[in-house]
């Protein structure tokens, strides 16, 4: 379990019903849909569930851009590095130039061997991984020390960051439209990404099926 690396969703907007009456206000229509008491939840028609799919088939994405989420996500500063480039998402970052808490440090569970194709980012679990956790852990130890002598040293929060490793634990607000964050997903769950990124984006993947199953599943590729 990557206990350093999480998702958990703040809030959202919108259900599988949202889709299809905002595809349906075209005809000036809306339906509402069958309550079931027994599982106090709402349920898709069939004649909604095909409509999503139709949607989904054809690209017909505005209808998915009705649903929202808003995520806080912990993560190393390497990963939330490729997660940035998600254009349509939008992030909210703590700021080391306002906070100089003592940082923390994502250390792997396992470390992974260089992979022989250069296009996948590593390979095998490394076996004899000894030296590296400590090489690994011995720098996080000095960065933290080195990071509280400047500021003792009266270095600024903003100057003395420049010390701190990728490793570091960053955390941001992260919030967009359903398709934007399905887009997300596509390319970050795939297993040509690098596993660390994987874990956050499954992390999202996961909590976003519960909460529209029907549509996030057409989305999803
Ligand atoms: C496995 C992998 C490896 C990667 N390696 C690198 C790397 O080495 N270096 C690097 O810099 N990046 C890398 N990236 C990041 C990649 O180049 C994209 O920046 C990132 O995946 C976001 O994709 P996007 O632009 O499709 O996403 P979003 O910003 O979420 O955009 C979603 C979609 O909106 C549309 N869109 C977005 N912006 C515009 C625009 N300005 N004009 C028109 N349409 C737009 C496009 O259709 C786009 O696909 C990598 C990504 C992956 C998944």
């Amino acid at each position: 379990m990557e206990k350093h690396i999480v998702a958990s969703c703040i809030e959202y907007m919108g259900s599988d019903h949202t889709i299809t009456n905002s595809a349906r206000v075209s005809f000036a229509k809306h339906e509402y849909p069958e309550y079931d008491e027994n599982t106090d939840t709402y349920i898709l028609s069939e004649k909604d569930t095909k409509l999503i799919s139709y949607l989904a088939k054809h690209r017909h994405m505005s209808p998915f851009g009705h649903n929202f989420a808003t995520f806080h996500c912990k993560a190393p500063v390497f990963v939330a590095r490729q997660l940035v480039k998600h254009k349509f998402l939008r992030w909210n970052e703590i700021s080391r130039r306002y906070v100089d808490d003592k940082p923390k440090f994502y250390t792997p569970l396992r470390l992974r061997e260089r992979s022989k194709d250069k296009k996948q980012g590593s390979g095998e679990v490394l076996r004899d991984d000894d030296l590296a956790f400590n090489i690994l852990n011995d720098y996080h130890q000095r960065a933290v020390n080195d990071y509280d002598r400047l500021l003792a040293e009266g270095v600024c929060p903003e100057q003395a960051r420049m010390i701190l490793p990728q490793s570091m634990i960053t955390e941001w607000y992260w919030s967009g439209s359903m398709d934007a964050f399905s887009d997300m997903c596509n390319l970050r769950t795939k297993s040509d990404t690098q596993y660390e990124t994987r874990v956050l984006a499954n992390q999202i993947d996961s909590i976003l099926e519960d909460i529209w199953p029907v549509g996030w599943k057409a989305l999803r590729c």
